[in-house]
């Protein structure tokens, strides 16, 4: 009689069997009262089967909350706007053209343990036009800067501008000048102002009415360099 209950008792702690696909935790390892394959798949992680983004034809970034250049960061975010459900940690695998299947990971907390829930879906690029790139195409310009002066250092100068400035904003146009010197039409006036200031640079700044637009009074900036 002991031994008949001791042998009960035994089985019920030992023997699980999962509710789901009947499968006993001698051949696989148990997650709470799941098998750990079903409870992969009860765990609710909503991937969609293809997430589409625009990338500018132009430059090549890419649009997450801004222009941005394409790299995995900006595909992870773009990715993890689209994804829901609970889970710890993902890693994802992203085609290089960015554009084609692409695999995340979820790593999903599993009572002490994590487990991995692999999924895949497609990343679809839309061709368009940044904001920059189309007003660069129109020839919009806030700003203008003269560089006059010494030839060389005028060359080094610009150089120096067009490299600071094409990472903040866009250059529509470079204009050599007849008599020496060179013009660059920039688009933000502001990182015009910002980056005169940062370098140091003596400028005559004159400003030009261009326009009405909303009631208020729309001014290009000239900002004259003398390089001696
Ligand atoms: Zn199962
Ligand atoms: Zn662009």
């Amino acid at each position: 009689m002991r031994i008949n209950i001791n042998l009960t008792s035994l089985l019920t702690t030992v023997l699980k069997i999962c509710p789901r696909c009947g499968a006993t935790n001698d051949k696989k390892k148990f997650i709470g009262a799941f098998c750990e394959d079903c409870f992969a798949e009860r765990v609710k992680i909503e991937v969609p089967r293809a997430i589409t983004y625009q990338i500018c034809k132009t430059c090549g970034r890419t649009r997450t909350a801004k222009w941005e250049h394409l790299s995995n960061r900006a595909l992870e975010k773009l990715a993890l706007r689209e994804i829901k459900g609970k889970f710890n940690n993902v890693r994802f695998i992203f085609p290089d053209s960015g554009d084609g299947t692409a695999s995340a990971v979820f790593l999903v907390q599993a009572g002490d343990s994590f487990i991995e829930i692999p999924k895949q879906f497609e990343l679809v690029q839309k061709k368009t036009q940044c904001e920059d790139c189309s007003r660069t195409s129109s020839g919009y310009f806030e700003a203008i800067i003269q560089l006059r002066g010494d030839e060389r250092k005028v060359a080094k100068m610009r150089d120096t501008l067009v490299r600071s400035l094409q990472r903040k904003t866009f250059i529509s146009r470079i204009e050599e000048q007849k008599h020496g010197g060179v013009d660059l039409y920039v688009g933000s006036n502001k990182e015009v102002f910002a980056l005169v200031e940062e370098l140091g640079l003596r400028a005559e700044i004159t400003y030009t009415l261009h326009g009405v637009k909303n009631g208020s009074r729309i001014y290009r900036t000239t900002y004259c360099i003398r390089l001696i």
